[in-house]
C-alpha cells in the first residue's frame, strides 16, 4: 500500500497535488474538455520519464525520454485530446508514435479503445510495461511503422501523430472512417511546424490549422 501510494499518487513534487496544479495552469491555457482534464490529472506522468526527471513531471515542458525522443508537452497531449474530441467521443483511435505512453495513457481514459504504433522497439517496450502496470487494456501497441498505419484493424474514428511529416502518408488519411479526424503536426522546420486538424468528409478532407508546434521528427522504418 505503501509503495502503491509512492508509484501512483507520489509524493512531494509526484504528488496529487502536483497533478492538480498542472490541470490549474492547463485550464488557464485554454484546455476546456473536463474528461480530458480528468485523464491529465489521474495519470502520473512521473512514470512515463526517467527517475531523474520525475521531479520536473508536472512542468507544462516536453522532456527526453532516450533514442533522440520527447514525452510532448501536457498543453499539448490536452491540446491534440481535445481536438479529436470535437465531434463527439471517437470509438478506435489510432496514435502513430507511442514514445513514452502517456498520450496513449490519457487516450485510453477516454475512448473505449487505442491502438499505437512506435517505430523504436525499446521505446515501446518500456511503454507497454507502463500500460501493464497501471492495468491499462485498452491499448493496443506494436513496435512498426506508422508510415503504413495499422491497416489490420482500420478504420479508425481519429488518428494522432505525434511526429512530425513533411506529409502526411496517404496509407494514414486512407485509415480514417468518413467523419473522423486526424490530428497532425505537419512541416520539416521545427520552429515551423503547424497542427492540423483534418476532417474526412464524404468525398474530401477538410484541413483547419491549430497552431504552430514544435515535435520530434516523422520517419519511416523500424529502429
Ligand atoms: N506520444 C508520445 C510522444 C513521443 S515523441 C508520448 O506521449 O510520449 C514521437 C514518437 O514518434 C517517437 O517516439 C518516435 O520514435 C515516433 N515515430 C516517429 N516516426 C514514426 C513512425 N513512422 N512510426 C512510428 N513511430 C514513429
Amino acid at each position: 500500500m505503501v509503495l502503491d501510494n509512492i508509484l501512483h499518487r507520489g509524493v512531494g513534487m509526484t504528488s496529487q497535488r502536483a497533478r492538480d496544479r498542472l490541470v490549474v495552469r492547463l485550464r488557464e491555457k485554454g484546455i476546456r474538455h473536463p474528461a480530458v482534464l480528468k485523464a491529465i490529472a489521474r495519470t502520473p506522468r512521473h512514470l512515463f520519464v526517467d527517475e531523474a526527471l520525475s521531479h520536473r513531471a508536472y512542468e507544462d515542458n516536453a522532456l527526453p525520454i532516450g533514442n533522440g525522443q520527447t514525452i510532448s508537452q501536457p498543453y499539448i497531449v490536452a491540446r491534440m485530446t481535445e481536438a479529436i474530441l470535437e465531434d463527439g467521443i471517437p470509438d478506435r483511435v489510432l496514435e502513430v508514435g507511442t514514445g513514452s505512453g502517456y498520450q496513449a495513457t490519457i487516450l485510453s481514459h477516454i475512448v473505449p479503445a487505442v491502438f499505437s504504433v512506435e517505430r523504436i522497439r525499446e521505446l515501446l517496450v518500456q511503454a507497454k510495461k507502463r500500460f501493464r502496470e497501471l492495468k491499462i487494456s485498452n491499448i493496443m501497441a506494436k513496435h512498426s511503422d506508422g508510415t503504413m498505419g495499422w491497416p489490420q484493424t482500420e478504420p479508425y474514428n481519429a488518428i494522432i501523430i505525434t511526429a512530425a511529416p513533411e506529409m502526411i502518408p496517404d496509407s494514414l488519411l486512407e485509415q480514417l472512417s468518413i467523419g473522423g479526424r486526424m490530428i497532425v503536426p505537419v512541416g520539416q522546420d521545427r520552429s515551423m511546424q503547424k497542427l492540423q486538424s483534418i476532417l474526412r468528409t464524404e468525398d474530401s478532407y477538410e484541413s483547419q490549422v491549430l497552431e504552430t508546434v514544435s515535435f520530434v521528427p516523422f520517419r519511416s522504418g523500424k529502429a
